[in-house]
């Protein structure tokens, strides 16, 4: 029998393995680990939210939504943007439901990254960022966070160049935790006027931000909001990660764009939940007391591991805590991480995947403190005795 030389592809990322979310909640699951690694509450949704779906499966609402999403629930985006960020986007036109952040962001790219595009990605990076651009032919160019993984506007500048077509912000940022303040924003404002840049402004952890800081939305500044995709999140919000439900919003041109790669990368997004949504998201209660709610988790988390020998780094926002440990080990965050899932039963996130190039001295662990409280506990004793 003759063999046909088999059909192996040419990778398009040759340098992606599995994403360490998938790595480590397996060795979590797999160790009978507490996970503090992936990103995701261990707590039930509102009752009330669930019953919502459940009332609109019944009442029919099983078949395809509109391409961009229910009008009812872009109606309701449109007005609670508006009411937070004083802004109103035309729900025809400028505002579209996604199938999570990570779709949102694959999409925006992929509506507006043209072979040898440059992006710029500020490192640590959400992992998706770099091979999606990557993937649509763009040339990732990563800066760094600065001190106390703070966004340093100067180095951002630096990299700007008459190739970039988008600059990429998170806030509040994961992994690290900080936040962009109105001065960064502005700055940023300063340093993209004039130019075709293209924002991508992933704010997805939009209600946690603590201590009584206002989240700095690009929507806020008329200058990025006329030329920026802003990504959100309904998961992080409403403690539902595994219903990938999010939304952008852009200006019509953009938008007009960014539709055309929707409808031929998902058409359009889950029915029942987008008519539960609508309803549940006008009550400003149900989001209302998330920041509060986060904190507390916040605090909680980091008085417990007062105790221990992590060094905590500062959390301004998002459900991320993110540690150094070099006063325990001088090993490489993944074989560190490794080893304290399995050795001491809790699963983390080391920082390296989120580094085109870590630094060799990087030694952190970001934590997830979703969880509740007899979990956080129940983790906090077993790294207090690493
Ligand atoms: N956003 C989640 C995190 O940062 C992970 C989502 C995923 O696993 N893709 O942990």
């Amino acid at each position: 029998m003759i063999r046909t030389a088999l059909a192996r592809p040419t990778s398009k990322l040759p340098r992606a393995g599995t994403t360490i979310f998938t790595v480590m909640s397996k060795l979590a699951q797999e160790c009978g680990a507490i996970n503090l690694s992936q990103g995701f509450p261990d707590f039930p949704i509102d009752p009330k939210l669930s019953d919502l779906v459940n009332a609109a499966m019944k009442a029919g609402h099983n078949q395809y939504a509109p391409m961009p999403g229910l009008p009812a629930l872009r109606e309701a985006i449109a007005s609670k943007v508006e009411r937070l960020y004083g802004f109103n986007y035309d729900p025809d036109t400028e505002v579209t439901v996604t199938a999570g952040g990570t779709q949102a962001i694959f999409t925006a790219l992929g509506a507006v990254v043209q072979s040898g595009d440059e992006v710029i990605i500020v490192d640590p990076a959400y992992d998706c960022y770099a091979p999606t651009v990557e993937l649509f032919g763009g040339v990732p160019v990563h800066v760094r966070l600065g001190n106390d993984m703070k966004f340093d506007t100067d180095a951002v500048k630096a990299a700007i160049n008459p190739r970039t077509r988008m600059l990429m912000i998170n806030t509040p940022h994961n992994p690290a935790g900080t936040i962009l303040r109105d001065a960064d924003m502005r700055r940023i404002a300063e340093m993209l006027r004039g130019t075709d840049i293209i924002l991508l402004s992933d704010e997805v952890y939009e209600h946690l931000v603590f201590d009584g800081e206002r989240h700095a939305s690009a929507i806020n500044y008329p200058e990025l909001r006329e030329r920026a995709f802003v990504i959100f999140s309904f998961g992080k919000v409403f403690h539902a990660t595994g219903w990938k439900m999010g939304y952008a919003l852009a200006p019509k041109e953009l938008m007009a764009e960014f539709r055309k790669v929707h409808q031929f990368n998902v058409f359009s997004v889950n029915t029942p939940i987008q008519h539960a949504l609508a309803a549940y998201m006008r009550e400003p209660t149900n989001y209302e007391d998330v920041p509060a709610f986060y904190q507390a988790k916040r605090d909680r988390f980091a008085a417990g591991m007062m105790n221990s020998r992590f060094n905590l780094l500062l959390c301004e926002g998002s459900y991320f805590q993110t540690a150094d440990y070099s006063a325990i080990s001088n090993e490489g965050d993944l074989d560190f991480a490794t080893r304290v899932t399995k050795e001491f039963g809790v699963a983390t996130i080391p920082l390296s995947p989120f580094y085109k190039d870590p630094p060799t001295d990087l030694r952190l662990l970001r934590f997830c403190f979703a969880k509740q409280d007899a979990t956080l506990d129940a983790a906090i004793e077993k790294l207090c005795r690493i």
